[in-house]
């Protein structure tokens, strides 16, 4: 089929998914491309906190070597990866007695030597397995085996793999995407696909963003046609597509009228502007979230500047923090990750920090930043099995709309850009 460059694309959303597929279709010769976008700035939840010469991260930390359309992009604007794993620290294991570990005893220590033999089997079992979950690996959820649409934790038990969930734990629960028994085993698999997986076993595979993340959507966006602080209050679709609302801060309106539209945002949200046909509006109403935040405060003599704590992995570890971390060392500036379920106040939290750093030696200080995520839209594993995304994959190009972000796929930047790679081959290109 051909397409016709001169169509008026709008996107809904300056995030990753919606930058990167900005830049795809501008690649493939499309002339009018316009990204709407209600923040001041691009980068959505790959947000980065600079202050007092050093940056850090408020949402996305790190990729891995396998990241291959993040470093593609990365290389297009001079970014180069920025691999910060020698760890300069002490390790404290006075802590590790009271739940406190250092992270440089995830291994040898949390996951114990003894463990390694059955770990490496497991490892190169999933190896095996892999074929039959190619898949789920994809961009999308087309076509994924129907048995991972049970519970991470049932696939787990099924196939024997304890000490490889327990050493993604780290990655997949204290990150903010919630717990095995919960979470579809199909957006476990797409997180850790066999190349994430060996770049786990292999530390020195991973790598950040010096700059932070958020530089290289600030880099990106400068070529494309992005609109900053819009209020998107209405969307009618006809023979066009008609985005309306205000200017956040002036408030004046603005119009825009497109032939076709992606939304590269949160689709339940977009409940409240759209003019949702019956199908969109019981598809998006089932859409899931994490309450996720993230604390920048500062501590003085802190003895574990970088650690977790394992005992709250689990539901009891609601609201206190999991991980934390020192990306500026000497910068007395830490980053806490807390799951919440969405009752507890910023205050709450707060007070459970400054406990935990008087625990660990130190003296809390000010919040200098915080963050609640409306973090990892996804659907129950009975919904997923109900065919949730067949349904979402058919809506794909009907009333001249189109849909992508971490919903379709799961909630790592690599994921997004890829998804917005397919969704352009398959429907623009
Ligand atoms: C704390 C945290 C840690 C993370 N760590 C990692 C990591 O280490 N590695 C990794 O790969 N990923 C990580 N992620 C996940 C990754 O950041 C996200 O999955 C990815 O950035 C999502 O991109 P997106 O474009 O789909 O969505 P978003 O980033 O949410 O972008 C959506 C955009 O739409 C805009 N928007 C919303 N509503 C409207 C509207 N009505 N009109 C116009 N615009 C609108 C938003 O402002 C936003 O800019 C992390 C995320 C968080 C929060």
């Amino acid at each position: 089929m051909g397409f016709d460059r001169n169509e008026r694309i709008g996107i809904l959303g300056a995030g990753a998914a919606g930058l990167s597929l900005a830049l795809r279709l501008a690649d493939s010769g499309f002339r009018s491309v316009t990204v709407l976008e209600r923040e001041s700035e691009p980068g959505g939840k790959c947000r980065t906190f600079r202050a007092e010469g050093g940056n850090w991260e408020l949402g996305a930390v790190m990729g891995t070597t396998d990241y291959r359309d993040t470093l593609d992009l990365m290389r297009r604007v001079g970014l180069d990866p920025w691999r910060s794993y020698a760890p300069d620290r002490t390790p404290e294991d006075a802590f590790v007695g009271r739940g406190f570990w250092p992270c440089e005893k995830l291994f040898p220590g949390w996951i114990g030597i003894g463990e390694l033999p059955e770990g490496i089997l497991e490892i190169l079992r999933y190896h095996i397995l892999a074929p039959r979950y190619r898949a789920a690996f994809g961009p999308n959820h087309l076509g994924t085996p129907g048995e991972l649409a049970d519970s991470f934790q049932a696939w787990v038990d099924r196939h024997r793999m304890g000490v490889l969930a327990k050493a993604i734990s780290i990655p997949y629960t204290t990150f903010g995407y919630g717990y095995y028994d919960e979470s579809p085993a199909a957006y476990v698999l797409k997180f850790f696909e066999p190349g994430i997986v060996r770049a786990l076993a292999l530390q020195f595979k991973f790598f950040k963003w010096r700059e932070g993340v958020q530089t290289l959507w600030e880099r990106l966006a400068e070529s494309l046609d992005v609109r900053y602080s819009l209020d998107v209050r209405e969307i009618r679709r006809g023979g066009t597509v008609a985005v309306s609302g205000r200017e956040r801060s002036s408030g004046e309106p603005f119009r825009f009228e497109f032939d076709r539209l992606v939304l590269a945002c949160p689709l339940d949200d977009s409940l409240g502007f759209l003019d949702a046909t019956t199908e969109e509006r019981e598809l998006y109403t089932k859409i899931r979230h994490k309450d996720y935040r993230v604390y920048l405060k500062r501590a003085r003599g802190f003895r574990v500047p970088a650690g977790f704590a394992p005992a709250r992995f689990d539901r009891s570890g609601i609201g206190r923090a999991m991980i934390w971390d020192d990306r500026v060392p000497g910068s007395g500036i830490h980053t806490f990750y807390v799951l919440g379920d969405g009752k507890q106040s910023d205050a709450e939290i707060e007070a459970g920090l400054d406990e935990d750093i008087r625990t660990l030696g130190g003296e809390p200080g000010e919040t200098v930043s915080r963050v609640r995520w409306k973090y990892y839209p996804h659907v129950t594993c009975e919904d997923y099995r109900a065919g949730w995304y067949d349904r979402f994959e058919a809506l794909q190009g009907r009333i001249r709309t189109y849909a992508c972000g971490e919903i379709a796929s799961f909630s790592t930047v690599e994921r997004v850009i890829r998804y917005s790679r397919d969704l352009s081959r398959r429907f623009f290109e």
